[in-house]
């Protein structure tokens, strides 16, 4: 699990995979969740956090 704070803030937090082309999209995690955000490559706004399985 989370080895640093610092180091899973970076990597986690605010960060969003589109389920569609895979892209990562830095946004605010309330605007994701108003769906206020849109993929850059795809126009897509199925968004999901990043999580290692
Ligand atoms: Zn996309």
């Amino acid at each position: 699990m989370a080895k640093f704070a610092e180091a899973d803030a970076r990597l986690f937090k605010n960060i969003f995979v589109c389920r569609k082309c895979k892209n990562k999209v830095r946004a605010p995690n309330m605007k994701v969740l108003a769906g206020k955000v849109k993929c850059r490559t795809c126009n897509g706004k199925a968004l999901r956090t990043v999580r290692k399985k």
